[in-house]
């Protein structure tokens, strides 16, 4: 295959808070159909880069392209509509609801209310298959309250599934896994990136050895090292300021 269409185009990012440059000048491609993982040490920025694309935090300056459309500037819930879908490291899962009103739910929240009885239909479909992507077709009825921790991740995945993004963010999804759900979360996030753009924000070399192929490393605000698993954890900037060499 050749180069893969763009989706995502930033260049040239600055977040400043209090006169500290949390982005200082970070420039990021992502082309359509890709598993980019992203990695740094605490404070490297990666969280912030995550909330700018989503428009939760405006930068000082920069450019993020979606598809050719700036985001910069709009609000959270056109950033949505227009197919980014985030995972947060506190859980939004709703304990009481079974897992399938949970999907149910998150499908609908993309949709203007009054298009949501025409629509249905199609509902019903994407939940349906993002269930069955998950693994969790037989804990449907369930409530999501009795979910393991590892199930509840990938939950929380299936309800962004639900929402039809075109680029997935996920921070962490596998902190606090057992080994056979890690694995479970590559075959997933692998799956996945077959008809999405995935974005992983993630720490264990392990996991990113195995599933990982192209990687991002943040450091102190700035691109660091870019290249594929091989490359970045060859690389000696990346063992001094990430793996402490
Ligand atoms: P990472 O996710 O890579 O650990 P973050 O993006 O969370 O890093 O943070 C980058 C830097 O910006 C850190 O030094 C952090 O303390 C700082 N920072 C993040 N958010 C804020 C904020 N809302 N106000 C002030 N400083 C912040």
């Amino acid at each position: 295959p050749g180069p893969a269409e763009e989706l995502l185009r930033i260049r040239g990012l600055q977040v400043v808070f209090d006169g500290f440059r949390a982005l200082d000048g970070v420039d990021l491609t992502v082309g359509k159909g890709e598993l980019r993982f992203l990695i740094g040490p605490n404070g490297a920025g990666k969280t912030t880069l995550i909330d700018v694309i989503t428009g939760l935090t405006r930068p000082a300056a920069g450019s993020v392209k979606f598809g050719g459309v700036e985001l910069v500037g709009r609000k959270e819930h056109k950033i949505v509509r227009l197919g980014i879908g985030r995972t947060f490291q506190t859980s939004v899962v709703f304990e009481e609801l079974t897992v399938v009103e949970n999907l149910d739910l998150a499908a609908s929240f993309r949709r203007p209310l009054r298009s949501l009885l025409r629509q249905r239909r199609g509902v019903d479909e994407v939940v349906a298959q993002a269930l069955e992507t998950i693994g969790l077709t037989e804990l449907a009825d369930r409530p999501a309250g009795v979910l393991s921790h590892g199930q509840r991740q990938w939950l929380e995945i299936g309800m962004l599934l639900a929402q039809r993004p075109k680029l997935l963010l996920l921070d962490e999804p596998v902190a606090g896994m057992s080994r056979d759900e890690r694995e479970r979360t590559g075959r997933l996030l692998t799956e996945i990136a077959k008809d999405h753009t995935v974005i992983v924000v993630e720490h264990d070399m392990e996991f990113l050895r195995r599933y990982a192929s192209q990687v991002t490393v943040l450091h102190e605000g700035k691109v660091l090292v870019e290249g594929d698993v091989a490359q970045v954890s060859a690389d000696p900037r990346v063992q001094e300021v990430y793996l402490g060499r």
